[in-house]
């Protein structure tokens, strides 16, 4: 009996990465504009999110707005953007750490199944909120941006070289707390930079609103010169 150890991890990634292409065949099919929002819990996703629509809001109108919150195990947060009159679908987890294709594709299915894409022009994940394990499994977005406050520490982008990488989007949020965290922005800034040289760095608080109209300037032309 020869013991082995068995590593699914590559191709359980793989198989989701081919699942995600398709996903966005059928995004770009339906004209609908998907954003991804990923980053640590606690990290100000939501209060981006929540600071962005009334801004999107000029481009879309609410009902043609859909975010799907995925968590967990609560409805905090979507309940928080439900607030703001778009549309909304909640995806629990139950424990795992990431959304991947299927969980998108049930969202999908929630909504009324795919001809439903043809009501939306504009969709938001928010994925579960974990700096390491979503950023492996694309779901498919047009631009993926990866939310990174100050509180976190200026080393975050250095210990996740991963998932600075595959981002599209870089956001540095709470950055009027900066000096109550004792974080030097500008040295954050650089040890991103050096990581993913390509992605966008928004620096934006979602406390006071600063950085989200260029953030949302920055998305919007991401997404254009990549289409
Ligand atoms: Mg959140």
């Amino acid at each position: 009996m020869v013991k082995k150890v068995v590593f699914l991890g590559k191709d359980v990634i793989a198989e989701n990465e081919r699942l995600a292409q398709k996903l966005r065949e059928l995004y770009d099919k339906y004209g609908v504009t998907v954003y991804e929002f990923l980053g640590g819990p606690g990290s100000g996703k939501t209060s981006i999110i929540e600071r962005l629509i009334p801004v999107m809001r000029r481009d879309y109108p609410a009902e043609r707005m859909l975010y799907v919150g995925g968590d967990v195990a609560t409805t905090l947060d979507t309940e928080r953007i439900a607030r703001l009159g778009v549309r909304t679908i909640q995806i629990n987890t139950g424990g795992t750490c990431h959304l991947e294709v299927p969980h998108v594709e049930a969202a999908i299915k929630q909504l009324g199944g795919e001809k439903a894409l043809e009501e939306i022009d504009v969709m938001i994940i928010e994925n579960v909120g974990n700096l390491i394990c979503p950023f492996n499994f694309p779901l498919g977005a047009h631009a993926r941006i990866m939310v990174v406050s100050v509180a976190e520490g200026e080393d975050k982008f250095v210990k996740h070289p991963i998932s600075t990488k595959v981002s599209d989007i870089i956001v540095i949020n709470k950055i009027d707390l900066a000096k109550a965290v004792g974080v030097n922005i500008e040295n954050m800034v650089r040890s991103a930079r050096e990581i993913n040289p390509k992605a966008p760095i928004v620096l934006a608080s979602a406390r006071t609103g600063e950085g989200i109209e260029e953030l949302y300037r920055v998305m919007k032309e991401y997404v254009s010169r990549n289409k």
